[in-house]
């Protein structure tokens, strides 16, 4: 098998020590070895010095990850999974998988998903009205509209003027399957149309964001411009103040996505923190994976369901009400967690829609 040879030494560099088991969540489910990047590496290692050939079992191997990135931070050896896997997968795609991971194939998907999901889960909104004191800003705030929110949660709005900026996919779903061309080609185009322009760009799903910083992360016109709208709501709150009609107590769940996208817990929590009439208690784990990430809910339900379920046990000892997050497909976890367990009196939500269905005021 071809492997350049940066990816090999990236192989290379894992000591099998062991520790990312402690965080790795489909580890944790699974327990076996070779669901661990230890034998992940191990037989990769075999492909290198030429014991093993590329089979279906080692292919499946490194694709059961969610690409949650926790044994990045766990890591002595500084080994980026995600790279190597993605780079392996690109390496080893077949003509059909370049068709099924490709463009096409994902706008029927996500068409699919829109009218099924619609259908199925029809968008109970805690929004009344649109709000008539939205605030101008003095920047001009673009949205960065990604697919899955357009599907899953399609109301987003803030108490500032923005406009919806016409962007493509993200490109992480071809990025994880390992169609690298098509990434790197929706990546650009995208960077091109943010260079265009000296507006703000604002995300509200923290995997668009943390995969469009990847890729600008050197481009000094354009790193600083790309924010979640987190970032503008604590500017927000310098001179406004966030209030609940009613007495709530909240949790949030911290989607892997939005740390890599560099969105600490804490600026959630400040804000979270800061709502009149709104209590904030911590998840035990918050940021421990929910199990659905990108499409692995559909190729391994049930260690995905597994993951969900846990997180709601952990959502339900906290006593909230309400379960928030910053990403589509964690809401997606939670709502089907909470129903799995039977859970009818907490309601997850999008944290954007949330704050937005406060009552604001100037402090
Ligand atoms: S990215 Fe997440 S799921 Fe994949 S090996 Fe690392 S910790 Fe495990
Ligand atoms: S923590 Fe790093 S070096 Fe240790 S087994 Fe995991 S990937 Fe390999």
């Amino acid at each position: 098998m071809d492997m350049d040879k940066k990816t090999q030494e990236d192989i290379i560099k894992c000591s099998r020590c062991g520790l990312c088991a402690d965080v790795c969540p489909v580890y944790k489910a699974k327990r076996t070895e070779n669901t661990l990047l230890r034998g992940k590496f191990l037989q990769l290692l075999g492909l290198i010095r030429g014991d093993l050939k590329w089979s279906n079992a080692i292919k499946s191997s490194i694709a059961y990850c969610l690409g949650c990135e926790k044994c990045k931070t766990q890591c002595p050896s500084g080994v980026s999974v995600l790279e190597i896997f993605e780079k392996i997968k690109h390496e080893n795609l077949t003509w059909f998988e370049k068709i099924l991971y490709g463009k096409f194939i994902f706008k029927i998907k996500i068409f699919i998903l829109k009218v099924f999901y619609g259908a199925k889960h029809p968008v109970k909104s805690i929004l009344r009205g649109k709000k008539s004191h939205v605030q101008k800003m003095s920047k001009s705030v673009i949205h960065f509209n990604g697919c899955l929110s357009k599907c899953i949660n399609p109301g987003f709005r803030l108490p500032f003027e923005f406009f919806e900026g016409d962007f493509e996919c993200c490109g992480i779903p071809y990025k994880s399957k390992g169609n690298l061309d098509e990434y790197r080609a929706v990546a650009l185009r995208n960077a091109q149309k943010i260079e265009k322009t000296d507006a703000l760009i604002v995300f509200n799903c923290a995997t668009c964001l943390s995969t469009v910083r990847l890729h600008e992360f050197n481009n000094p016109k354009t790193k600083d411009r790309l924010v979640f709208y987190t970032d503008l709501y604590k500017e927000f709150l310098k001179n406004n103040k966030l209030t609940s009609k009613r007495p709530l107590t909240v949790t949030f769940h911290y989607p892997c996505h939005l740390k890599s996208a560099g969105i600490s817990l804490s600026d959630v929590e400040d804000i979270l923190k800061s709502i009149e009439n709104v209590a904030y208690k911590k998840l035990e784990n918050p940021d421990e994976c929910c199990g659905f990430g990108g499409d692995f809910f559909l190729c391994h339900p049930k260690t995905a369901s597994f993951l969900s379920i846990q997180k709601i046990d952990d959502v339900i000892k906290t006593g909230a009400d309400i379960v928030l997050t910053a990403c589509p497909t964690c809401l997606w976890s939670l709502k089907y967690g909470l129903k799995a367990r039977h859970i009818k009196n907490i309601k997850a939500y999008d944290m954007a829609e949330f704050l937005y269905s406060l009552d604001f005021h100037a402090s």
